[in-house]
């Protein structure tokens, strides 16, 4: 690919008009799946735009590709249409995607391909050896001062390269019945200091539950960062409401939001007023991304990332190395070309704009940066 066009893509994303920042007194869409109802008596239902959204996400591969105007015949892809990780693509995101190219950059981190059901030696189903670290159903202790607590298992996205697609979330998830037994593993440790709300993606559960979640840490007196590994804001933007912004201003804690972007296509207009909205609400914002071939694997690409984060007050943290899950073989990048991208990238950008490429790897007690020093 050019390496060119990534820049004049990133240019034009920026004077896209915004589109998907519905206001709450669009009439409600078709819902597939309503949150429960309370046997309070209430005036009227009315879900949030962001969950109508969230419904009407696009779920078949090939109208998808109708949608971009590929011929998959054509363009020589073979898409996978029986996945059990089904694919799933808010229509925000799609509209962010370039028409009639099926090499497009965001196409690809989620069009299910026939090339995911190869068995690839030394690929895993729990690559980063997370059912080894769980302390509590949902909890997974890991590192040192902090932990992760899986909210939920559910995600606005289906990313193809997803290191947790065959994670039995079924099992694991902090359910709400659970949170009791997680809540009192952090309360019972006084070394942590930071959780971590991640999942699936625990932006997908509603404010009124993260909102009482929030209480509940804010409650543990050692605790002191409230931190989110989410997509949702950058997938589907209107996530960001009011709502959202009103019970993360009220806790004590301090909140981290690390947005997952892999390509600066990602980054429009809607994106940028919900980071707006998280920073006015005093988050601290960061990006992580994965390094992935045919999507973010050449310099211009991941250069033209880290500049349209900051743009919108986001700090580049973490390039990863993909983690060997079964199925995601064809995004894998040598470690040798991700040295020598981020090599390439330091001699361009301000050193805060570099993220630090790393790799996890089972039993260690951090990330493990892949760079070395000198
Ligand atoms: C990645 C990860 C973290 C966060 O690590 P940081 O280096 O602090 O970003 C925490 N816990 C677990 C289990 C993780 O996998
Ligand atoms: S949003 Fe995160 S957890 Fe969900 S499918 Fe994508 S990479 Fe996986």
């Amino acid at each position: 690919m050019p390496p060119t066009r990534h820049v004049l893509q990133c240019l034009e994303n920026t004077l896209l008009p915004i589109e998907s920042d519905r206001s709450p007194t669009t009439p409600p869409g078709p819902l597939t799946k309503r949150p429960p109802m309370i046997a309070q008596p209430q005036p009227r239902f009315q879900p949030a735009a962001w969950q109508q959204a969230l419904a009407d996400a696009v779920s078949n591969p090939l109208e998808l590709l109708r949608m971009l105007e590929v011929d998959p015949m054509e363009a020589g892809i073979r898409p996978l249409l029986g996945s059990a990780f089904r694919q799933r693509v808010p229509r925000s995101f799609v509209a962010r995607m370039r028409k009639g190219d099926p090499g497009d950059p965001l196409l690809r981190q989620v069009l299910p391909l026939a090339a995911e059901d190869e068995v690839t030696p030394g690929y895993l189903t729990d690559p980063v050896g997370d059912l080894n670290a769980e302390a509590v159903p949902g909890v997974l202790h890991k590192y040192s001062g902090r932990v992760l607590f899986i909210a939920t298992g559910a995600c606005a996205v289906h990313c193809r390269y997803c290191f947790r697609r065959h994670f039995p979330y079924g099992d694991s998830h902090a359910a709400t019945d659970r949170w009791t037994q997680a809540l009192a593993y952090l309360s019972g440790d006084t070394s942590i200091t930071e959780v971590i709300l991640s999942g699936g993606d625990p932006l997908s559960l509603t404010d009124a539950r993260l909102a009482e979640l929030s209480a509940r840490l804010d409650a543990i007196p050692h605790l002191r960062r409230l931190r989110l590994h989410t997509r949702l804001p950058v997938v589907l933007p209107e996530r960001v409401d009011e709502s959202l912004t009103g019970w993360l201003a009220a806790s004590r804690l301090k909140p981290v939001i690390v947005i997952h972007a892999n390509h600066c296509n990602e980054i429009d207009a809607a994106v940028g007023m919900a980071m707006r909205r998280l920073r006015d609400a005093g988050v601290m914002l960061l990006n992580q991304s994965v390094l992935l071939k045919g999507v973010n694997d050449d310099v211009v690409a991941l250069a033209g990332l880290s500049e349209a984060l900051i743009d919108n007050g986001v700090l580049p943290y973490y390039l990863h190395q993909l983690d060997p899950v079964q199925g995601a073989a064809h995004f894998a990048v040598s470690d040798a070309t991700a040295r020598r991208l981020v090599t390439a990238l330091r001699d361009r950008l301000p050193g805060y704009l570099v993220p630090r490429l790393v790799r996890e790897i089972p039993g260690a007690p951090a990330k493990q940066p892949l760079e070395r020093a000198g």
